[in-house]
């Protein structure tokens, strides 16, 4: 039986063996961790996810969101569970210990959450999505502020939400219509419609704190103009009790594709002209306050498919071990021959394999990251501070768009090992398929992403940003060069990663040129190779850590283990990245026909 929801095995090797965490656990704020706790928390976590979140899973999709007058109703098995998360305080592991929080190392906090979105996204989501509507107002927040709402927000007795999107404005924030007029108390009075809301409403805390974008009557058009408000769901008075329910309620929720136990509610403010809001930070820097919550609700969406992934996999795994379907093809004529489990027919093991590159590349690329932004916040030189930090800041629209669209193409290929079985509900993986989907779609679509990659990210510090990922690419190519097996995977991939070099280049250009549409139309093909290349650079460095403890004498029970993290690279470099080179082909040739097409000539009128 293969393990549920996250592989045990893997995680340790990434955090471990690859990313070597036990070097950031030396930094004296996490005096308290070492790995044993470590170890013990992530165990706590699995146990917490397999007994009780993820018996909440299907039954969560099947009851779904219950709507009735201004009420939303959870599905009724996430009631037992959330507490368990709010009794262990799971949901503010790694938050500053100053605000209540228990201080964990990001890797911890990230391989928990990994068990617990793997486990019921819709559940977990409830109690730790106040984490970033904390942390804002801790930042921006006065002293008021901070004491009123964050104590509350970080145990989870009160939710927190993000409130951008409106009808009108969706992908394009600045263009929205909420207004706020100031009150002679310094409070402002703010009219809207939000929609799409995630937890805008529900029945399982007292309160919840809204931080709503709106523009100051008279303020300039466009982001620029936007300020922040925290809005309460109810006033909270003085002395810290509730007091009467703010002019904010919700208007209905959405009929989704998938995550149907996650309420995405429509929200009016000030139907009776009474929505009070209080300004976070100061006039027209709502954008910039709010990217704080959005970088890391960018990165948990990344890390959300990746779970939803590593699950179906996993799932995959073991129904291919037990599904005894057909004959060997080496007795494909001989009828007597017993049928064997599917997972000895050569296209399956291909499509596992397949789903496993991208699973074990977006888990090390997931830890990374991870890692990166603990380095960024805690490295030891300024220099290194910078480097690292500027690293996650650049790989952000990649975490969070190629883990959503490949860990979707995972959960779908899942359903294909399943065969007609995965097809249908009473199997996960036809669950993980429609939940994944809206990874792509929220905390900005993926051409939202590419543009940022391309328009933004790409010619930070003059491209030197993205020259130093290239160059802790090659690191790993100049280590795996020098291993027997491996030269020739490292030539490969370093053959992909000079490409991409290039190509690089080609992009930046062509994006500053009057050709600058016919590379926008290329930007998302762009993003999706660098993530290619990103996880040839991940495989390989894995099989190098694998191929050395091989070499080294690993124990007879690890040893299948990291046999497959060589034989992982060797197929995705050998099979997958020429697929990449072509597409790197294409993308250089710069095709202009997506900008050309006259728009009658899609058809259809
Ligand atoms: C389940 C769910 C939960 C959500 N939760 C929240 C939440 O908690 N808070 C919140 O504020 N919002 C939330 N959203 C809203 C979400 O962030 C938006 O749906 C998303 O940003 C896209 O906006 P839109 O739906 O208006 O699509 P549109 O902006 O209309 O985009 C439609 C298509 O056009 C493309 N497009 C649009 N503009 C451009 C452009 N300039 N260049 C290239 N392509 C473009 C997009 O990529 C997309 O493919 C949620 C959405 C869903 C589905």
């Amino acid at each position: 039986m293969a393990q549920p929801l996250v592989d045990r095995r893997d995680l340790d090797f990434v955090i471990w063996e690859q990313m070597d965490a036990e070097s950031l656990l030396k930094n004296d704020i996490y005096k308290d961790f070492n790995k044993k706790t470590c170890d013990m928390i992530i165990t706590e976590a699995r146990t917490l996810a397999i007994k009780e979140m993820l018996p909440t899973l299907a039954e969560g999709d099947k009851q779904g969101i219950r709507f009735d007058k201004g009420n939303v109703k959870v599905p009724d098995c996430f009631h037992d569970a959330h507490r368990l998360i709010l009794e262990g305080e799971w949901q503010s592991l790694a938050m500053d210990p100053a605000l209540g929080g228990q201080g964990a190392p990001g890797f911890v906090s990230a391989a928990c959450a990994q068990y617990f979105l793997a486990a019921n996204y819709a559940l977990f989501v409830y109690a730790s999505m106040g984490n970033g509507t904390a942390k804002m107002i801790d930042l921006y927040g006065t002293p008021e502020q901070k004491e009123k709402y964050i104590p509350n927000i970080v145990t989870g007795k009160w939710g927190g939400t993000m409130l951008l999107t409106e009808s009108e404005a969706g992908s394009d924030v600045g263009a929205l219509e909420t207004t706020a007029r100031k009150n002679d108390d310094g409070s402002y009075t703010l009219s809207g419609n939000k929609i799409f809301i995630t937890n805008g409403e529900h029945d399982l805390c007292e309160n919840i704190i809204h931080p709503v974008l709106a523009r100051i009557e008279g303020d300039p058009p466009g982001t620029k103009g936007i300020s922040i408000f925290i809005v309460p769901k109810y006033f909270v008075n003085d002395d810290g009790s509730l007091g009467e329910h703010n002019d904010i309620v919700c208007t209905g929720v959405e009929e989704k594709h998938g995550i149907h136990g996650s309420a995405t509610c429509s929200m009016a403010l000030g139907s009776k002209g009474q929505c009070i809001g209080y300004l976070l930070g100061t006039p027209k820097e709502g954008m910039k306050v709010m990217f704080n919550m959005i970088n890391g609700a960018r990165m948990a969406t990344g890390l959300q498919a990746l779970s939803c992934a590593s699950s179906a996999y996993m799932l995959a795994v073991n129904y291919a071990r037990e599904r005894i379907q057909g004959r060997n093809l080496e007795d494909f004529k001989d009828h007597s021959a017993p049928s064997v489990p599917i997972i000895k027919h050569p296209d399956v093991r291909r499509n596992l394999l397949w789903m496993k590159s991208y699973v074990d590349g977006m888990h090390s690329f997931f830890h990374y990251l991870t890692s990166c932004a603990t380095r960024g916040a805690l490295g030891e030189t300024e220099e290194e501070r910078e480097r690292f930090a500027d690293l996650f800041d650049m790989l952000t629209p990649s975490i969070k768009d190629y883990l959503a669209v490949r860990g979707h193409e995972v959960c779908i290929q899942a359903i294909q090992v399943y065969g007609g079985a995965g097809y249908c509900q009473d199997y996960l993986v036809e669950q993980y398929a429609r939940d994944c989907k809206v990874a792509s779609i929220f905390e900005g679509t993926s051409g939202i992403q590419a543009m940022d990659m391309l328009a933004r990210k790409l010619g930070r510090k003059e491209g030197r940003v993205f020259m130093s990922l290239l160059e802790e690419m090659q690191k790993t190519i100049a280590a795996a060069k020098g291993i027997d097996g491996l030269d020739g995977l490292a030539a490969d991939l370093e053959k992909t990663v000079n490409r991409l070099a290039e190509i690089s280049m080609t992009m930046g250009k062509r994006a500053m040129s009057l050709e600058f549409k016919v590379a926008f139309a290329h930007s998302l093909p762009f993003l999706n190779v660098i993530g290619d290349t990103l996880m040839g650079w991940m495989l390989l460095w894995r099989a190098t850590v694998a191929s050395t403890k091989l070499t080294n004498g690993a124990k007879k029970k690890d040893t299948a283990f990291y046999q497959g993290q060589v034989k992982t690279a060797e197929f995705y470099i050998k099979t997958i990245l020429p697929e990449v080179l072509g597409k790197m082909n294409a993308i250089e040739a710069g095709c202009p026909a997506a900008i050309d097409i006259e728009d009658e000539g899609f058809g259809g009128l």
